[in-house]
């Protein structure tokens, strides 16, 4: 009899292969005291243990196969980082000292201790880098209890399998994607883990969240994985075969036709030009987007400079990673200011203060900027000095009043003046803009759009903050929808008081790159997406496919529909039009 187990589907595909089980990840980790004259011995097997995690990881970054999108290489080159840094070898190597206890021990306090400082951080994307310092940790863990992971051997005629763990690192993501590897299945992890983010852009089918999957599923035996609905089917009968792999073929097909839209113009069926922008985290992932398509950059994540260290970024350190970036990239490129939490000044060896109760509503980003000038003043600085090397504009986070926005424009005018008086170069026209994700801001955003030169809807957040739920939190994550007619009317509201005040609106949160809304958003008069460059391919070939027109037209009418059931119905049929 089959059997249907359901995850969360975070990579799209179909898988149809046996199942390979991964032993656990979850250490047994022995805690013991030592005497005084023992505890240098320990410190160097540590040490030792550390190099040894090092030279894999080294090794694994060599085995990467040319063509492997950037961002694979980067999460490696971050875990190696992370490996060295001083938060993991000093604090392990002074609680070895200090508590007299074994380099295990030592190690799992310091990585209890971290987890629980990412775990406090609101913002979602930073907040996966918990899953870094786990993965890390483990990795060292496994050197010094002598129990490495076994992945699967490779061989001549070995069949792709579906790899059943309760968490993957990125870097065994990687190994066994050599492997021919048809699907993960994870216990745990969210659609924003690292092992989701490398598994979409290696196009390997993917379900996290599974619980019990490893319990649930016998080594060796047949499975169908449905990387898109998030299931798996156990045993499945001939025609569920039959049915899977006409899918899967068909798929195939599909992604290999996407290519053929790499030159193409992303102009719809009657004519309307669209932009397509990418959405980056790393200087690397800029060629990536260039070689997809991809116009220029709508949004690049600033607060990746500041992260996994104590010190703060200087401007010189900024002013090079904001130069690379500018240099990179032929078209316009949007840089977000800092979009940091009160929580995160921790890592920065700042004074961290209480934390808040609801992060997410505290002193972040922009808020965070104006309340620490000399924070923003380094960054602003930087950004303007790399402003003279390309099309820069600058884009402001988490506005949720005029006020704040004017006050930020002022900052950099007079940052401005004073980089050219000190005989620095600075474009001559830098606009400044703001990303709309407040509901404050997208209801107040015809005032807003006669101050700023351009916005972008940040529908991650316009959403968790709209619908009142925390978008890292699994037990509401069942409210999370884009679709809800609130949101909808704030990001019509958004478009409609930019074309009003004749200033260009993009969209940068997840739904501009999914395909599933791309008619829905044309019908609202969106006309700039930015997304993973891995989605522009699909996203343009949607648009080409479009009638904006008609689009519009029946999206206009749709909005004033209040069944909920019928507004999904027919968001539907808009892939009729
Ligand atoms: C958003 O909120 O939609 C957004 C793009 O910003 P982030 O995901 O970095 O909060
Ligand atoms: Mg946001």
């Amino acid at each position: 009899m089959s059997l249907w187990l359901s995850g969360i589907g975070v990579s799209r595909g179909i898988a149809v292969a046996r199942v390979q089980k991964l032993h656990a990840g979850d250490l047994d980790i022995p805690e013991r005291t030592l005497d005084a004259g023992d505890l240098e011995g320990e410190v160097t097997r540590f040490v030792g243990a550390q190099r040894h995690a090092r030279e894999q990881l080294h090794e694994v970054r060599d085995k990467i196969p040319a063509g492997t999108p950037s961002d694979v290489a980067a999460f490696i080159d971050t875990h190696i980082l992370m490996l060295d840094d001083r938060s993991i070898t000093d604090t392990t190597i002074a609680h070895i000292r200090q508590q007299h206890i074994n380099a295990e021990a030592a190690l799992r306090r310091t990585r209890d201790a971290l987890i629980d400082v990412f775990e406090r951080m609101d913002d979602p994307y930073l907040r996966t880098r918990r899953d870094d310092v786990e993965h890390v940790c483990a990795r060292i863990l496994r050197v010094l209890l002598k129990s490495e992971r076994q992945l699967p051997a490779k061989g001549d005629g070995v069949e792709p399998f579906v790899i059943v763990a309760d968490d993957i690192t990125p870097a065994d993501i990687i190994l066994l994607a050599q492997q021919h590897v048809a699907a993960f299945v994870t216990e745990y992890g969210g659609p924003l883990s690292h092992t989701a983010i490398l598994a979409r852009s290696l196009g390997i089918p993917a379900i996290v969240g599974l619980r019990d999957a490893r319990r649930l599923l016998r080594e060796g035996e047949l499975v169908i994985v449905d990387g898109e609905a998030g299931h798996v089917l156990v045993t499945p009968d001939d025609i569920a075969l039959d049915f899977y792999r006409a899918k899967q073929r068909s798929q195939a097909q599909y992604r290999a036709g996407l290519v053929r839209f790499k030159g193409r113009a992303a102009v719809s069926r009657d004519g309307m030009p669209i932009r397509l922008l990418a959405n980056i985290e790393l200087p690397e992932d800029a060629r990536v987007a260039e070689e997809n398509g991809a116009e220029g950059v709508g949004l690049y994540r600033t607060e990746f400079l500041y992260m996994n260290r104590k010190d703060l970024p200087s401007e010189e350190e900024q002013y090079d990673a904001y130069a690379r970036i500018v240099s990179a990239v032929s078209g316009p490129i949007t840089l977000r200011t800092l979009d940091l939490g009160a929580d995160k000044q921790v890592d920065s060896g700042r004074s961290p203060g209480p934390t808040p109760n609801n992060p997410a509503l505290g002193l972040r980003a922009i808020r965070l900027c104006l309340k620490e000038p000399e924070l923003f003043h380094t960054q602003l600085r930087a950004l303007l000095r790399a402003s003279a090397l390309g099309r820069v504009q600058i884009m402001l986070p988490m506005i949720s009043n005029l006020q704040e926005f004017r006050q930020a424009c002022a900052a950099i005018a007079a940052t401005r003046d004073e980089l050219l008086g000190e005989g620095h170069a600075v474009a001559a026209d830098v606009p400044v803009g703001a990303i709309i994700e407040v509901p404050a801001a997208a209801l107040a955003s015809p005032m807003l759009a006669r101050h700023a030169r351009f916005f972008s809807i940040g529908t991650n957040d316009l959403i968790q903050y709209t619908l009142a739920i925390d978008r890292v939190d699994d037990e509401v994550n069942y409210l999370y929808d884009p679709l809800h007619p609130a949101v909808l009317q704030l990001i019509r509201r958004t478009i409609e008081a930019g074309d009003g005040a004749g200033i260009p609106v993009a969209m940068c949160g997840e739904m501009a790159g999914d395909p599933k809304y791309t008619r829905l958003l044309l019908g609202l008069g969106l006309t700039e997406f930015s997304m993973h460059p891995a989605s522009v391919l699909e996203i343009k070939r949607i648009i080409i496919d479009s009638d904006v027109g008609r689009l519009r037209r029946a999206v206009a009418e749709l909005l004033h529909g209040t069944d909920l059931q019928e507004l999904r119905d027919r968001i539907a049929a808009l892939d009729e039009i």
